[in-house]
Parts: C-alpha cells; structure tokens; sequence
C-alpha cells in the first residue's frame, strides 16, 4: 500500500486521551485531562434541553445560530470594548480546536511560515504542518515562562504569515502582559503578519491578573482572528463549542475553512450557549474566584508534599518540577508510575513540544475538580511518597 499521510502517521494519540484511558486502567484520580467533574451552570444545559424541543433541529446558519453571533459580539463588546458584526465578524465552530484549525486555515499557504510559541497545545503544530506551512517555535523557558523577545524577533521573517498566541496559557498558567502583547504587536504590524489568539482560558484568571486580547491594541483588529470556547468559559467541555471574531475581511475564508471541516454547528448547544454569554458579571467573576480556591488548594498541598509548584495565574493547570522528589526518571516515567502506584493522574510536559530536548522534569496537575477529589489526590500522592521514602 502506498504510504498514507506523512503528518498524522507521524504523531501517537494525544497525550490527553491516551493519560485518561491510564488512569482509568488503574483507577487513578484524573487530574491529567483537563475537563471538569462538576457540570456547568443549569440555566444554560436547560436553554440547550428546551431548544431541541421548539423544531429547529435542521441545519443552522454555516456561521452560527443568530443568537449566539448577537451573544459573541455582545460579550467582545461587554468585556474588551471590541465592536463586532454579528452577521460579518463572528464564526461558530465545534469547539475551539475547529476554530484554531479554521483560522490557520482561513490565512496560511503552503511554504508559508507560521509562529508558535512552546509549550505549545497539541492541535497547533500538526495542523499547521498539514497545510503545508513552515512552524517557527520559540521557547518561554520556566520558572518564568517570561517572552524571549530576540528569539521572538527572529523567528519573523520575510515568509512569516501569522502567530499562534494561547493567552491565558495552557499548561504555563501564564497570562501575557499588556507590555509582551505590545511587543507582539509591533513584530505582527512590522511584518504585516496575521495572529491567531487561542484565549479559551479568558475568563478563567487569578490574583487579579487580567486577560487582554491581543486583538484591543492599536493596529491589532484587523490583523487577529480571536478564539473563545463555551467548554471553558462554561464548565461544559463536552459541548465543543467555540467562537471566532475577526475582521469583516478575514471572516469569509474562515467561514470556508469551516464549510468544508464541519459545516454547521449543533443548534440547541448554541442556544444554551447563547444563553451563557448574556449571563451577569457575577457569574464570570465568580468562575475565576472558584478555580482560584482550587489552584491554591491542590498548590499548596503539591507544595507541602514536596513539589516545585510554578506560579499559575490562569487556566485549569498547575505545573510541578518533581525533581525535588527525589524521582529517577523523565516526566513521561513519572507520570506513568505516579498513575499507577499512587493512583493519581498527571500530564507530562514534554507533550508540549516539538523537540526531544525539551525540559523533562515537569508535570502538569489539572486543579478543574470537586475539593474532595483534590482531596483524595493529595492523600494517595502523599501516602505513595512515604512507601517510597520507606
Ligand atoms: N486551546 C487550548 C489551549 C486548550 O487547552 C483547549 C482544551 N480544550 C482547546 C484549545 C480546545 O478547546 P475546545 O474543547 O473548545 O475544542
Ligand atoms: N484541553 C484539555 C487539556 O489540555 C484537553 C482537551 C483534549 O483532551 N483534547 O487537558
């Protein structure tokens, strides 16, 4: 048989799936996948179980269900003061994946290069290989995850069409700062350069950290395709529901990428969604205000069983350097162990880069659960520590 294609013979299943089929194998606590244990806000999954009710099951509209563009728009506006066209400048996908998949495919070209910044989210760089176009990664190197801004630079050139930027980040926890998207800003505008902006993670910040799209400064509306997903902002991961807003003149070729990946969209998840997106400021501030007791629950108890916890100010993740530990091995062989003889399920980090020389002493906690499990995590790690310190 002739060989099939070269990118996706070339990667294994992602990390995700492939930790929770372990820690289901052995009866782990999951703290590896990023989803969480408790179920989104009850106004929005009964808005979603009514609408399969009132006949409007058939096809919606290729760009999304009105009410759910009007809700995209209304919440750009409400939280970043970005004016948008619900009926020219926002896209429905399933889910923030498709969306991502969809902007880069709405801009790059094949030869074209393409910016990515590791640790990277496991969907960006196999898709940009996909379409043929050129990766440029740069490192942020921890404890800081701080920008190298002469790599950065470098990386830009004559053939660079766009930037990938995760801000609130996946698995840093780092949120960008108004000073590095300034920057950024400058390398897209210099270079006349597109960004893909996958903020997922938006409303989901600490310590009074403050997620700013790139797309709010100066010269950056019409250069960034914008990228926000129910499954985050809403607790509803299962629903793969995402939403794009770019510029009336990028729009239309992402609205093709997405004619020709999926097409259409469920229609009653969007009208729960729809419903999400005009809920008060209370719930939104109360989101992060929740997800914060819980990094500082599992933080802290990481902490106190010895782990090197890095500072996180968004997302759903934790990062450890266990070396401190005294463990033996990469993080590929201490997430494994740490499943099996603790019964606690982690992420290894180096599934966030391209490269074998990646820093290998870190694994990724997700802290998006119910305290009893953070809880029952914490007790098992700690008993297992103390077997193995015998
Ligand atoms: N980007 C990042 C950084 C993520 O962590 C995730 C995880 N879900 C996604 C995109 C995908 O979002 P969705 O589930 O809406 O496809
Ligand atoms: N975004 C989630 C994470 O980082 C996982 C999504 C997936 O399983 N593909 O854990």
């Amino acid at each position: 048989m002739k060989p099939q294609n070269e990118v996706l013979s070339g990667i294994g299943t992602t990390i995700f799936t492939v930790m929770s089929a372990l820690a289901n194998q052995h009866g782990a606590v999951n703290l590896g996948q990023g989803f969480p244990d408790y179920d989104g806000p009850a106004d929005v999954i009964h808005a979603a179980a009514a609408a399969l009710l009132d006949g409007r099951n058939q096809y919606p509209p290729m760009s999304g269900v009105p009410e759910l563009r009007q809700a995209v728009a209304h919440h750009n506006k409400r939280f970043y003061g970005i004016e948008a066209d619900p009926n020219a400048e926002v896209v429905v996908t399933s889910g923030a994946t498709e969306a991502i998949t969809a902007c880069l495919m709405a801009v790059l070209n094949p030869g074209d290069e393409c910016v990515l910044i590791e640790p990277l989210y496991d969907t960006y760089l196999p898709v940009v290989r996909l379409l043929g176009a050129i990766p440029k990664l740069v490192r942020l190197s921890p404890p800081e995850w701080a920008l190298p801004r002469a790599e950065l630079a470098a990386a830009f050139g004559p053939k660079t069409k766009a930037l990938l930027l995760n801000s609130p980040m996946n698995p840093t926890g780092k949120v960008f700062t108004e000073e590095e998207l300034r920057f950024i800003a400058g390398l897209l505008e210099q270079h006349d350069c597109y960004a893909i902006c996958d903020e997922v993670y938006e409303h989901l910040t600490f310590d009074g950290a403050k997620h700013i799209p790139l797309m709010t400064l100066p010269g950056m509306r019409e250069r960034c395709m914008r990228v926000g997903s129910a499954g985050k902002t809403f607790s509803l991961t299962g629903w793969k529901i995402g939403y794009i807003t770019a510029d009336r003149s990028i729009a239309p070729n992402v609205t093709k990428a997405h004619q020709n990946l999926t097409f259409t969209t469920a229609p009653n998840l969007q009208r729960g969604v729809a419903v999400g997106l005009m809920k008060d400021d209370a719930y939104f501030a109360g989101l992060s205000t929740h997800l914060q007791a819980k990094r500082d629950k599992l933080g802290a108890g990481l902490a106190q069983l010895g782990f090197d916890v890095l500072p996180t100010k968004g997302s759903y993740f934790i990062t450890t350097d266990f070396r401190p530990l005294g463990f033996n091995g990469d993080d590929v062989a201490f997430c494994r162990t740490l499943t099996e003889e603790a019964k606690v399920t982690a992420i290894p980090v180096t599934a966030f880069y391209a490269s074998e020389d990646a820093p290998s002493h870190y694994a990724r906690f997700a802290f998006c659960k119910g305290d009893a499990v953070i809880d029952e995590a914490l007790t098992r790690m700690e008993s297992w520590l103390s077997k193995r310190r015998g």
